[in-house]
């Protein structure tokens, strides 16, 4: 190894980075190998020491250029992809659980990881404590005995909070804990968890890493320590990802540097004009420096996505129905991530614990202004009707 290379950049890395075309005829796209088994010319030449493929569960070269593509972006060891980002989640967290294990689990974490937590791996004797997660103190207080992982998601994806990464990361390493975070919302454009002592990184791959609603994957990247546990659940509990899928993750990834940082000049700029709105009681968007964490955010990350909250001043549902109803640029619909802007009525945790009623949006590409004008149409009718 060259040491005086200079490290990879994004771009490079989403672009020419584990691809070696001269093995595939030169084609600048690399083949999606659709198939089942690999064969061997020789019974001896069939094992896995001559390094050779031998069946897709275990390992597929499309999926292997994907797999260093995105461990090479989170500066992690190593990483192994998923049929979804559950099916990531649920490895990343039975890889490190056991019957009589307790985890620590940020409140506001993806709704089925909480599900996940509670309602299944609790039939296997797991235990778990929710905890707002702000504040190190709050882990800290959470800690038992049997505490075996910490479960983190920062910023999370209705209320845009976030964890103290750093501290978290170092207390949970003061009690041999493992520390697993959802890295969706940032990705490693706008946050590298592993630098700040996260063990394990997850993604839901169907958001920005793919980029374009179209497909359904996850990933975990992690260390050399741990993949063999990844790998292990992977191959066991089957959640493979399809070699077609990944070849789309491949092409959705090409663009994820330009798309993200459009992405969040379009969501600021919307964030700010949403700000001034006399309709509107706060946005919760870590971009602002009227978040409450502004300061921690601009220190752990180097940007900020498109996906963020505003709560109205007319705190019903009716009014958030209203508002969403009236949005003609916005879809309506769950998920985000894609390049089409999206909204949903949503009740939403303020800061101080306030229950407030309010939308959440995706700002996806198209041209800013254009978004605004609609909101702006969009709130004024909300307005007469509720006078
Ligand atoms: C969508 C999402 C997931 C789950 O990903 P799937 O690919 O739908 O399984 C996990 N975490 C976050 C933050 C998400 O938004």
């Amino acid at each position: 190894m060259d040491e005086e290379r200079e490290p990879l950049s994004f771009e490079e890395i989403c672009t020419r980075w584990g691809e070696e075309p001269e093995r595939y005829l030169g084609s600048v796209v690399p083949p999606i190998f659709q198939n089942s088994l690999f064969t061997a010319p020789s019974v001896e030449a069939r094992s896995r020491r001559a390094g050779r493929y031998i069946y897709t569960r275990e390992s597929n070269p499309t999926t292997d250029i994907l797999n260093a593509k995105l461990a090479a972006l989170e500066g992690a060891e190593d990483a192994r992809c998923f049929a979804s980002g559950m099916a990531a989640i649920s490895a990343a967290l039975m890889s490190q659980l056991r019957s009589g294990d307790h985890v620590v689990c940020v409140k506001h974490a993806y709704y089925p990881a909480r599900a996940l937590l509670q309602d299944y791996l609790s039939r296997f004797g797991v235990e778990v404590t929710f905890v707002r997660g702000d504040r190190v103190e709050d882990f800290e207080q959470a800690l038992r005995p049997n505490t075996r992982v910490f479960y983190l998601e920062s910023p999370t994806s209705i209320n845009l909070w976030l964890q103290p990464l750093e501290e978290v990361c170092s207390l949970a390493r003061s009690h041999g804990i493992t520390t697993i975070i959802d890295n969706t919302w940032a990705t490693p454009i706008f946050q590298r968890p592993m630098q700040l002592g996260v063990d394990i990184v997850v993604h839901s791959a169907s958001k920005y890493l793919g980029g374009h609603s179209d497909v359904i994957a996850g990933v975990v990247c992690t260390s050399r320590q741990h993949i063999e546990a990844i790998h292990r659940e992977m191959t066991l509990v089957g959640g493979i990802l399809d070699p077609f899928a990944g070849w789309l993750i491949l092409r959705g990834l090409r663009t994820l540097p330009t798309r993200l940082h459009q992405h969040q000049q379009n969501a600021l700029k919307v964030a700010q004009w949403l700000e001034q709105h006399s309709a509107v009681h706060r946005v919760l968007y870590p971009g602002l420096p009227s978040h409450p964490q502004h300061d921690l955010a601009r220190r752990q990350m180097s940007g900020f996505s498109g996906l963020f909250s505003f709560t109205l001043k007319q705190n019903w549902r009716e009014a958030a129905v209203g508002v969403v109803d009236a949005l003609r640029m916005f879809h309506i619909g769950v998920s985000w991530g894609g390049y089409e802007s999206l909204a949903l009525p949503m009740l939403i945790e303020d800061y101080d614990g306030e229950q407030r009623w309010g939308l959440r949006v995706h700002i996806g590409l198209e041209p800013p202004e254009r978004l605004i004008a609609d909101m702006e149409q969009a709130l004024r009718h909300a307005e007469d009707k509720g006078r």
